[in-house]
């Protein structure tokens, strides 16, 4: 830290990434990308032409992107909101819909770590709502809290989710705050709320392209509420960087769109191969929470989270480890192809049987 950062950011704890190590080829199921490649209209879409235009700024008001994603879900291109990687909508939403000393923050406690960063950054009161015995989030702790909402779902890391009409009752009794719905996992077997924009001007739901789009490098995401609140997230883009979705991206999401049953069957194969784990890993001994993501969570009494991650890593295999103590004995496994699932079981296995000796 230099002497020249602002007080208000020296204390700050700062989201920390999955790790990207490049020492040698790991088996990575770590930060919850897609295994597959993303669709042909994609690959097509980047041709060199587009490519020499890049010297040309983008559309900052992302008309194509936007209308695409708008044909997709029935929606008018004024409902839509696109930005680089859905980290960047939960930001601008931080700083648009919450207000250090006006409006505070309600969160699950054990969530996106980025919520917490977002409300330290702007300096709002965060209040981090502990789930219930099984991982669950209790729609009740979420009613009229009197603050902005925010809740991931399926959520992140455990990947339970929560039923529409759950979400429906704490939108409903929080109508003078925003509730924002984070649907980065929801095209794994989850049920989206986006319908109930239609209904409820207070709500917000946020979308990425970084899992079920396949496009997790090219940094889009997308939110889905009232013209009002769309509007709102404008204003702070073009207050920051309007410019903030490349060319080429813009391009890539607008033919990810054009070929949505392509990533739907993807989702399917990842709900399979999940099953496939849950199941491998349950016989192996271990709790596996119901996943609705393409991640699951899971724990073993025989061996520890950390030491479990660890060995992983030593044999070529990442996943995901929280050091916070409440989740410290699981890790968080992204779903891959069925090859890496076999992999990954028989080299748990393996690692379970040397732990045993
Ligand atoms: N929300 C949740 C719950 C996530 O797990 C992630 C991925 N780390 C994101 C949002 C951000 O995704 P992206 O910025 O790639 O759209």
């Amino acid at each position: 830290m230099s002497r020249f950062l602002a007080d208000r950011f020296q204390s700050l704890d700062a989201y920390t990434p999955g790790e990207q190590p490049t020492d040698m080829k790991y088996i990575k199921l770590n930060t919850n990308e897609s295994p597959f490649s993303p669709s042909p209209a994609v690959l097509r879409a980047i041709s060199e032409e587009r490519v020499r235009e890049l010297r040309l700024y983008s559309d900052p008001t992302c008309t194509l992107l936007r209308q695409r994603i708008a044909e997709q879900f029935g929606f008018e291109k004024e409902n839509i909101f696109v930005s680089n990687g859905s980290d960047d909508i939960l930001n601008f939403s931080f700083m648009a819909f919450c207000d250090g000393n006006r409006c505070g923050v309600a969160f699950p406690e054990i969530s996106y770590g980025f919520y917490k960063v977002y409300a330290e950054l702007y300096g709002v009161d965060a209040k981090m709502i502990p789930l219930a015995e099984d991982f669950s989030v209790r729609a009740e702790d979420y009613l009229d809290v009197g603050r902005t909402v925010v809740i991931a779902n399926p959520n992140a890391p455990t990947g339970i989710a929560l039923s529409v009409e759950e979400i429906e009752r704490i939108v409903a009794s929080n109508t003078d705050h925003v509730v924002l719905i984070d649907e980065a996992y929801v095209d794994f077997g989850g049920e989206s709320c986006v319908e109930l924009t239609r209904k409820y001007p207070n709500l917000l739901v946020v979308r990425t392209f970084s899992k079920s789009y396949s496009l997790a490098g090219a940094r889009l995401g997308f939110a889905i509420g009232s013209s009002e609140l769309i509007a709102d997230l404008e204003k702070i883009k073009y207050s920051t960087n309007p410019y903030n979705i490349n060319r080429l991206s813009m391009l890539a999401g607008a033919a990810a769109m054009e070929e949505n049953d392509y990533y739907m069957a993807n989702c399917r194969v990842i709900e399979q191969n999940r099953a496939y784990l849950t199941d491998a890993l349950c016989a192996l001994g271990f709790e596996v929470l119901p996943s609705k993501a393409n991640f699951i969570f899971a724990r073993s009494d025989k061996i520890g989270g950390e030491a479990l991650y660890l060995e992983l890593k030593r044999r070529g295999i990442l996943v995901r480890h929280f050091t916070n103590e409440k989740i410290k004995e699981y890790n968080r496994i992204t779903i891959g192809t069925m090859e890496e699932m076999q992999i990954l079981v028989q080299t748990i296995e393996a690692i379970l049987k040397e732990n045993e000796r």
